[in-house]
């Protein structure tokens, strides 16, 4: 069988433009966005803005591209930022912040919730010596492995930027999955970090983009260093215009996040597939699926079905999954051992 996005459990952003937002890309008014022309941009980067509470957003291509642009933009060449070594930024961007801006990445151990020991972090900062990187910025992540950072940590993270001075990135490339689960809103939820970075194209279904957004002057340089990285564009608003309706759409996640806890519970109920269903929260599910790979790809596929198999299997549920694709599933796997 061919190809099905309501059977690829690979990942949310293999999530397709829906009828809305292609026809609002057909209709989107736009202009040269390296002049600062483009309307739909202009005004997805305001709305966005506004409602995280920031002064300034930049439009940018994807998630890798915003965290790097914010990573320069707070740090200088020979600084380092304090990260979690399961970070996206960390372990899965290519290394770009040290390839590209020589800023050196300081990884420590996560907590098993995802949070990092702001303790543990605030001795990895470096003294002002010429031995030693500057550091300047500690990066968290939200939600990490499908796990949204418990709510008090806000307070923790108040009291370490307080007491060391370093700024405060969030990867929030699924914040909306956090916001969600918590039922805030993304402004509380964001309140303490100096920027921030939003993936539009994951289970918020745009087509591409992310969006980075902090302070006036740090975005204006982050506008900066994207032109320099060739990530000036020009009509962008066609983009722009789904990303509008991505990120208004964030109240569906919770559909996601109700599927996943179905699937997580019928996949436990196969003898040869385990879950701690502890840790599903959004919109994942980690699975010990214990039978030979190899052919049970070769089954799935007779069927449609897209899985990344690994140990552990990570299935992402988004909004093409139905409860049809999660019978499918089910009922698969369920001849197989
Ligand atoms: C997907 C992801 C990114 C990167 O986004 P791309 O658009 O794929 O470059 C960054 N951080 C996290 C946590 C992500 O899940």
């Amino acid at each position: 069988m061919s190809y099905s996005v309501e059977l690829d459990f690979r990942s949310d952003t293999v999530t397709q433009p829906c009828a809305e937002m292609r026809e609002a890309m057909a209709n989107a008014p736009v202009g040269d966005d390296v002049y600062g022309d483009d309307p739909t941009v202009l005004e997805l980067e305001h709305y966005v803005a506004e409602t995280l509470g920031k002064e300034s957003a930049l439009f940018v291509s994807s998630g890798t591209q915003s965290n790097l642009l914010a990573i320069l933009s707070h740090c200088e060449r020979g600084d380092e930022y304090i990260c979690s070594q399961y970070a996206h930024l960390y372990k899965y961007e290519a290394g770009g912040a040290a390839v590209l801006g020589s800023v050196q990445p300081q990884p420590m151990l996560a907590n098993a919730d995802g949070t990092l020991d702001l303790d543990a972090a605030e001795r990895l900062i470096k003294p002002d010596d010429m031995h030693f990187a500057r550091t300047r910025l500690l990066c968290i992540e939200n939600t990490i492995g499908g796990i949204p950072l418990p709510l008090e940590y806000e307070q923790q993270l108040r009291a370490f930027k307080q007491s060391t001075g370093l700024a405060l990135h969030l990867d929030g490339a699924r914040i909306a999955n956090a916001a969600v689960y918590h039922g805030c809103s993304l402004k509380d939820l964001v309140e303490v970090f100096d920027s921030v970075s939003i993936c539009l194209s994951k289970g918020l279904g745009a087509p591409i983009g992310s969006i980075l957004v902090g302070r006036s002057d740090l975005i204006a340089k982050a506008r900066r260093w994207r032109k320099m990285l060739g990530g000036g564009w020009r009509q962008a608003g066609v983009l722009a215009a789904a990303a509008r309706i991505a990120f208004d759409r964030r109240d569906s996640l919770a559909q996601d996040h109700a599927r996943a806890q179905e699937l997580a519970e019928r996949l436990s109920s196969l003898d040869f597939i385990s879950v701690d269903q502890s840790l599903v929260k959004t919109n994942m599910v980690f699975a010990q699926i214990d039978c030979d790979h190899d052919a049970l790809k070769a089954e799935l596929s007779k069927h449609g079905i897209s899985l990344s198999l690994g140990k552990p299997t990570r299935l992402v549920v988004h909004r093409h999954i139905s409860q049809k694709s999660i019978d499918t599933l089910i009922a698969v796997l369920s001849t197989v051992k």
